[in-house]
């Protein structure tokens, strides 16, 4: 039967430039272009097509352009045609609706409401190019207070102080797994965190057995499928994070389709080949704060207090209170992450409607870890959309530690947006486990935009601290003072804790 779907894309061809050398035809893995030997032509399908651009990017006489096909249904602010083809697509299929990345609705963005500070006149601004200016940044419970021992005129700490990731500059790779990404991938993205003195998440699909010598830049997560997960792969990590959930699917667990799983991901995530990696949504052996302190305990005891253990937990309306009680359950840092955060594959309902903005979340976990007295007992990273160093940089004036970024770092890589990954037919070699569209993404390229990415934005962030009369990351953390907001609520300036701007001190 007709489907009744228009097309999303419309490929058009220019006829003229068009050497019919089927580059095109090679390059699409939803063979949207076929060729025709008969009368030795190209020709196009547009139904096929998922917007990702590698065709137009890699056409050698620039003959393709693909724009968003302009759909003919009639013009209804309400019943728009997203909402339309949404319901033909589940008419003609009965499923749940899938999609790749992070939400692309129309929410409010906080960080485009917040404005930061420069120094004028009384506090003068540094120049981040003549005078030194520190991104380094601890992530670990800190001492509440630090006791020294004199003896013989040289002083000597005497607190215990607890494991700490030592990070070069307030950014980290976010937990995107082997399976839902490519081997070459987690290999840029690995080879990356170890170049730029930060870490990288192995997300909760085991760690290959060749990355393991990147092992002091990873932090191995132990999921609800606690996939991948024994004694090497735990001492391998500089941190263990125990993730009960993702902003992109706050409440559901994960399906890695068993097409993805080939030999060597069978054999990372100790799993049978061709069979489902299942994600539960819960972990089975915790339904309390004080079952998450007893994994918590787990893990440590296990690793010898040598790791910091982070819980990572979706940004959800009682954030602040969950928040408080990752810190009573003994987790060193904690990770929230976001509305907007990406994913491989999720229900777009899920995606799309659950969950609340980063910014807002962050704002009332620090604030609420502050006025109970625990706030130094556990360090933060913020994630779910971090687009930008501004955003870097306004999260640690919310109140973050550092940031963890993943859409921004596989866009560095490559990825077009087209919100596909599920399919695992990336076409730019990133969400892939195919032989042929692995081959795509060169590693060494990626590691050179990747480190380009985390410098230039570090320089960014020296820029505008400097801008602000400030010499080092730490003093901005929690700052809010240096924030700003325009075009919020009352209620949105208090939860964020932030003056409307033109307010002075
Ligand atoms: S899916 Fe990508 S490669 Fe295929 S036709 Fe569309 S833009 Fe081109
Ligand atoms: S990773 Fe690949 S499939 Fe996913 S959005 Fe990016 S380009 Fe598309």
């Amino acid at each position: 039967m007709k489907s009744f779907i228009q097309p999303e894309f419309h490929i058009s061809r220019d006829e003229e430039r068009c050497i019919h050398c089927e580059v095109c035809v090679r390059q699409c893995a939803f063979e949207s272009h076929t060729y025709d030997p008969a009368d030795g032509r190209v020709t196009t399908e547009s139904l096929r097509c998922v917007g990702c651009q590698r065709c137009a990017s890699l056409c050698p006489t620039q003959a393709l352009v693909v724009t968003e096909h302009p759909r003919q249904y009639r013009t209804n602010a309400y019943w728009t045609a997203r909402t339309i083809e949404e319901i033909y697509k589940q008419a003609e299929t009965g499923g749940l609706l899938l999609s790749g990345m992070g939400s692309d609705m129309p929410h409010k963005i906080y960080w485009d409401h917040l404005l930061l500070d420069a120094s004028q006149v009384t506090n003068p601004s540094i120049d981040p190019l003549r005078e030194p200016m520190e991104l380094k940044t601890f992530l670990g419970r800190k001492p509440q207070e630090v006791k020294l021992s004199h003896r013989g005129g040289t002083a000597s700490l005497e607190t215990i102080l607890m494991p700490q990731l030592e990070l070069e500059t307030p950014i980290l790779f976010s937990a995107m797994s082997y399976g839902a990404i490519s081997y070459n991938a987690c290999l840029a993205l690995a080879r990356t965190a170890q170049q730029c003195g930060t870490f990288y998440n192995t997300g909760e699909g085991g760690l290959h057995k060749d990355l393991y010598r990147y092992g002091k830049n990873a932090v191995v997560q132990v999921a609800s499928g606690r996939f991948g997960v024994h004694k090497d792969y735990l001492e391998s990590g500089a941190a263990i994070e125990i993730k009960i959930g993702q902003g992109a699917k706050p409440g559901i667990g994960g399906h890695l389709p068993g097409e993805k799983v080939d030999q060597a991901i069978s054999e990372t995530r100790m799993i049978p080949e061709g069979t489902d990696a299942l994600s539960p949504a819960p972990h089975h052996d915790i339904y309390s704060i004080e079952d998450l302190a007893q994994l918590v305990a787990a893990l440590k005891e296990a690793t010898r207090y040598r790791k910091p253990i982070i819980v990572k937990v979706a940004a959800v309306h009682n954030i602040a209170a969950i928040a408080s009680g990752m810190v009573r359950a003994g987790a060193d840092i904690i990770a929230i992450d976001g509305l907007r955060g990406g994913t491989g594959a999720a229900p777009t309902r899920i995606r799309d409607n659950v969950g609340i903005p980063i910014a807002l979340a962050l704002a009332a976990v620090d604030e609420r870890l502050r006025r109970e007295g625990i706030r130094n007992e556990a360090s933060i990273i913020a994630g779910g959309g971090i687009r930008n160093s501004a955003d870097v940089i306004k999260a640690i004036a919310l109140g973050a530690d550092a940031v963890y970024i993943a859409t921004a770092a596989m866009i560095a890589m490559g990825c077009h947006m087209c919100q596909r990954c599920y399919t695992g037919k990336c076409n730019w070699g990133i969400a892939t486990q195919d032989p042929y569209l692995v081959r795509r993404l060169n590693p060494e390229i990626a590691v050179r935009h990747l480190t380009n990415l985390i410098r230039a934005w570090s320089l960014e962030i020296k820029e505008m601290l400097g801008g602000m009369g400030a010499n080092a990351i730490e003093s901005l953390r929690g700052n809010r003072l240096r924030l700003r907001g325009i075009g919020l609520s009352r209620e949105e300036l208090d939860i964020l804790g932030v003056k409307p701007a033109g307010e002075s001190l």
